[in-house]
């Protein structure tokens, strides 16, 4: 079977954009990162930007409607055809209902990387992106070799606002409150698995990778 939605659950700090990457990487599928789309409008300033500005620095969930219209326009129909690992979305109840409708008869894989609570704060205090090519890094357990800049493209590396202490308590309270009943609602399902996100990132890796080749034709 071709064309893949994989859905990557977890909490913020869970490592879902390091994951997604790595999987984009060695399946050659598309990425959609909402959470990257949102900050592209907001860094360009364009009209989706004001309107999510404030409530992405406050660690707030946007409304389900604007989320759903840009994954709507990114998957649907035959817009990806080699297959797609969704990064961030859905967030929602709401959104995992939406995703349901506009991608049903595809074939959905869901991997929710689990963390220990008491470890996320301390992933997202100390996580540094690359603003150029995306590379994330993490200044306690995967720090770039020359201090605040990218191994791979050398860009001087950013903490994004919303990394800071309050309002990444915040957002760990949105995704328990708002997002736990997602991974329930996916739950029972066949094509869904757990892996372990306490680890390094490259056992985390394996560990996705394994349980998706039971799934997936593509994976070898
Ligand atoms: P992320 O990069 O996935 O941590 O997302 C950063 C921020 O973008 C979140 O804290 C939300 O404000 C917003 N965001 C990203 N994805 C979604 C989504 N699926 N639903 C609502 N808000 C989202």
């Amino acid at each position: 079977m071709s064309h893949p939605i994989i859905v990557l659950l977890g909490a913020p700090g869970a490592g879902k954009g390091t994951q997604a990457r790595k999987l984009v990487d060695k399946l050659n599928l598309a990425h959609l990162s909402t959470g990257d789309v949102l900050r592209e409008a907001v860094k360009e300033g364009s009209e989706l930007g004001k309107q999510v500005k404030e409530i992405m620095e406050a660690g707030e969930l946007v409304p389900d409607q604007l989320v759903s219209e840009i994954v709507y326009e990114k998957i649907s129909g035959d817009k990806v055809q080699q297959g797609v690992v969704l990064d961030g979305y859905p967030r929602t109840l709401n959104q995992a209902e939406f995703l349901e409708e506009v991608t049903s008869g595809k074939e959905r894989v869901v991997v929710n990387i689990r963390v220990d609570s008491e470890k996320l704060l301390q992933r997202l205090s100390g996580r540094r992106d690359c603003p150029n090519c995306g590379t994330i890094f993490n200044v306690h357990f995967s720090p770039p070799f020359k201090e605040d800049f990218c191994d791979l493209c050398g860009a001087r590396l950013i903490q994004r606002k919303d990394d800071r202490n309050e309002v990444a308590a915040e957002r760990l309270r949105v995704y328990r409150e708002e997002t736990e009943p997602v991974i329930e609602f996916y739950s029972t399902r066949e094509s869904y698995f757990e892996a372990d996100g306490n680890q390094d990132v490259m056992d985390v890796f394996e560990e996705i990778i394994e349980g998706l080749r039971s799934d997936l034709a593509e994976v070898s």
